[in-house]
């Protein structure tokens, strides 16, 4: 009996004893199981803070590359000796052969180095799609803040006087006029290369009957690097380039346009964002009968442009085209 109850006694302190083993196990997993992802936190902690910097060193690179980029040499603008409603009309030498070329002082640009971050950055305020009934409004808010921008006109959608007096008070005024398709129709003038021949030869006449010149530079509707166009954008982008025309492109959206809705605020707060992020900036905004949101934005875009000490110029000959599809 005595023996029963020692072997009892035996079995009892073993289980005791694998009980305890196997606590202790427990708690060495319990805690293997809380440091180990401890650990890995804060070490991708660090690893995540030193990949946004550099991303944001790349980012930098990359901006400053973009506006670095220049359109070919070859490119000639109309030099000084324009008359002074026309200065910023950035006008097409091949059709004004009267006037005097001089590619040394306007076609190079200086490169930008390290130091320009330092300089006072500059945006470009470019408006498409216009003239519409919303061209006044948008030249009111400009003369009233004593600035100059750049309208990417389309041809006279309603054939009409009124619209016809727009495209010259744009000029009068000192901005700048460039192209952007004479129907604004993707679906046409995407369609083959002589399509679109056609439809700048419209608009370049219309504009040349219209305020006396063509202007040089030409924004693609939908931009350059558009996913619309069934043919490749490169055999347009050619054919400006032999046409001595600069395309330009934006860096900055405002998200102005037609179907996105967004309010003033939106729309100011996109623009400024945007540019916080360039030294030079294109942004894209629009000219159209239903945006009087952006003649709102406009006038708080530029007074915090100002606030911020940043210069508003309209795009002239030495202006750095901002282009998202090169071609090769
Ligand atoms: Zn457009």
């Amino acid at each position: 009996m005595q023996e029963d109850q020692m072997l009892a006694f035996k079995a009892q302190r073993q289980r005791d004893k694998r009980i305890a083993q196997f606590k202790r196990n427990l708690l060495i997993l319990a805690v293997i199981a809380i440091i180990l992802p401890t650990l890995l936190c804060i070490y991708l902690f660090f690893k995540v803070n030193s990949l946004e910097d550099k991303l944001a060193a790349l980012y930098k690179e990359g901006t400053a590359a973009v506006s670095q980029k220049r359109t070919d040499d070859n490119t000639v603008y109309a030099s000084q000796d324009l008359k002074p409603d026309e200065v910023n009309a950035v006008e097409n030498p091949s059709l004004n052969e009267q006037k005097t070329l001089n590619q040394e002082t306007t076609g190079v640009q200086t490169p930008e180095t390290n130091d320009s971050k330092k300089e006072k950055k500059i945006v470009y305020l470019t408006f498409d799609d216009g003239p519409s009934s919303n061209t006044k409004n948008i030249l009111k808010v400009l003369k009233e803040h004593n600035v100059k921008a750049t309208f990417f006109v389309v041809g006279n959608k309603y054939n009409s006087e009124e619209f016809e007096a727009m495209y010259k008070q744009i000029v009068e005024e000192g901005h700048t006029i460039g192209m952007h398709s004479y129907s604004h129709q993707y679906s046409t003038i995407y369609q083959s290369l002589d399509a679109f021949k056609e439809d700048l030869n419209l608009l370049q006449d219309y504009l040349n009957k219209t305020i006396g010149m063509s202007p040089a530079i030409y924004r693609f509707p939908g931009g350059s690097s558009n996913k619309v166009s069934d043919t490749k954008m490169e055999v347009f982008i050619n054919y400006l380039k032999e046409k001595n025309l600069t395309y330009f492109d934006w860096n900055v959206s405002s998200g102005d346009a037609a179907g996105q809705n967004l309010s003033v605020e939106e729309i100011v707060n996109n623009t400024m964002e945007g540019v916080s992020k360039n030294q030079t900036s294109v942004v894209l905004m629009h000219d159209s009968e239903h945006l009087d949101s952006t003649v709102e934005a406009l006038g708080k875009i530029i007074e915090q442009l100002k606030e911020q000490g940043i210069e508003i110029l309209p795009i002239d000959q030495k202006t750095t085209p901002v282009q998202q599809l090169k071609a090769k």
